[in-house]
């Protein structure tokens, strides 16, 4: 992580700017669930962009599909996740605030869900009152679906997007005649009602997920996730963030869920620690048998080479678009001493930046401003940009910074005379002056070059 980035700049820094806000907040908010401004939302989608476009647009070995949020109730009996799907939780007998067993304990930094904790601390951490002992406590949000509220109308807000895939899995088959290795990816709405949710948007009740499935031919399954652990650990090193804050690692026996076979997680260093951000499992066929099981259904691959219907194997690529979003904030955070004064710089990269170009004109000078705004109408075809003519230009150059914007564009009393304009770089601060009529190139080439 930078050095200089703690929870609490951040969080501030994202309300500050637009990025991120607690949900409902005039109303006192409502725990682990928060809304995305208007630069929020565009780094969250330029996120989701980058990962479609690595695993979706530039393989062919992998389609996409964007299921329903709300599912039939069985497809939770079929997955484990309604017997399964439960943290230990203790209340405090004092304060009656309630904790994850496991947090308590320590045992793993971000948890894992499906395993009974030995929980021995028995002090509450927040007054020292006596624990409760553990119970488990199913994650998933129910709600009804249709007018009468009973059993038989219960559903789930699901808790992961996997399974919206497993389903559809000869749907996508026979409609793309694919032959495996293949891959199913989809983004998407999770739900789960974490114990204690935290960390700003760490760990959230509602959030989103980026997941493949990528079905194998039984005994290929270890050489792909040797694949796909390699392919997503080069996924966040390209897109900036800094190697000596990412890791891989592999999960201990009694850590990995109980579908899985083997799991690698890749770790961010954040302010609180080394913690999940994405989750590489090889699920086996565990998910299509159950749910050949649960449904009367073949679930099933013909495989030309040996003539036999097999049942493919999966590894899963999980991660989650939130948490994602904040270790990228957390990488691109800056502070330097420019003249004196603090420099807060996103150092974004420049696919994730929200706003790519920012359009300046040197003042609100009457002669400055219909150039300065042809220059914008230039640019806002081509790139996510922002006018600015409010302050200073320092101040201005230094609220682009601070947002991550990598180009800043500057229309001052010469443009008037040569038609030119200046460039400014985030990361160097360098100008150069070019001609209106190259802008665009030149603005193209600047984001196209280097990372
Ligand atoms: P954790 O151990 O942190 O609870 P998990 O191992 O249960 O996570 P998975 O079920 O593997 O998580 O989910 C895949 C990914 O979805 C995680 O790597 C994470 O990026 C994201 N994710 C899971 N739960 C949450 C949450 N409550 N808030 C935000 N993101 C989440």
């Amino acid at each position: 992580m930078s050095t200089k980035a703690t929870v609490e700049k951040l969080v501030s820094l994202c309300k500050r700017r637009g990025l991120v806000f607690q949900s409902s907040e005039i109303y006192g908010g409502i725990g682990g669930f928060w809304d995305y401004g208007p630069l929020g939302v565009e780094l969250k989608n330029n996120i989701k962009q980058a990962w479609w476009k690595a695993v979706v647009q530039e393989r062919d070995d992998v389609v996409g599909q964007d299921a329903a949020i709300v599912m039939n109730p069985t497809v939770w009996k079929a997955s484990g996740h309604l017997d399964t799907f439960a943290d230990p939780m203790v209340d405090c007998k004092e304060c009656k605030k309630r904790f994850r067993a496991d947090d308590l304990v320590g045992a793993v930094a971000a948890g894992t869900h499906g395993h009974e904790a030995a929980v021995k601390a028995s002090r509450c951490p927040e007054c020292g009152g006596e624990l409760t002992e553990p119970r488990m406590f199913n994650l998933m949000f129910k709600t009804y679906v249709g007018p009468v509220e009973n059993d038989a109308s219960t559903a789930y807000l699901r808790p992961e997007t996997a399974q919206g895939i497993f389903v559809n899995f000869l749907n996508v088959l026979t409609a793309t005649r694919k032959k495996l290795p293949l891959g199913i990816a989809q983004i998407g709405k999770a739900f789960r009602n974490e114990i204690t949710p935290g960390n700003f948007i760490f760990r959230d009740r509602e959030f989103e997920q980026m997941e493949i499935e990528y079905f194998v031919k039984p005994g290929t399954d270890e050489e792909w996730h040797k694949h796909w652990v390699e392919e997503r650990y080069n996924w966040y090193l390209g897109l900036g963030l800094r190697k000596e804050n990412v890791r891989v690692r592999r999960l201990e026996p009694e850590e990995q869920a109980h579908y899985a076979k083997d799991t690698y997680e890749v770790e961010y260093l954040f302010p609180m620690g080394w913690s999940e951000l994405e989750g590489i499992a090889n699920r086996t066929d565990f998910d299509l048998r159950r749910h050949a099981e649960f449904s009367g259904r073949e679930l099933e691959y013909f495989d030309e080479e040996s003539g036999e219907h097999i049942v493919p194997y999966v590894i899963e690529p999980s991660a989650g678009v939130d948490r994602l979003l904040m270790a990228f904030l957390v990488d691109a955070y800056d502070e330097e001493e420019v003249r004196k004064e603090t420099r807060v710089i996103l150092r974004l990269h420049k696919d994730l930046a929200p706003i790519k170009v920012a359009v300046l004109p040197l003042s609100r000078n009457e002669k400055l401003v219909p150039p300065a705004r042809e220059v914008w109408a230039l640019v806002r075809k081509h790139w996510m940009s922002q006018y600015d003519d409010a302050q200073s230009i320092g101040r201005r150059y230094r609220r682009q910074d601070e947002v991550g914007t990598p180009l800043c564009v500057t229309v001052d009393f010469d443009t008037l005379e040569d038609e030119a304009v200046t460039i400014r770089e985030r990361d160097s601060m360098e100008q150069v002056r070019v001609p209106i009529a190259g802008l665009v190139e030149a603005l193209r080439e600047k984001m196209n070059t280097g990372d």
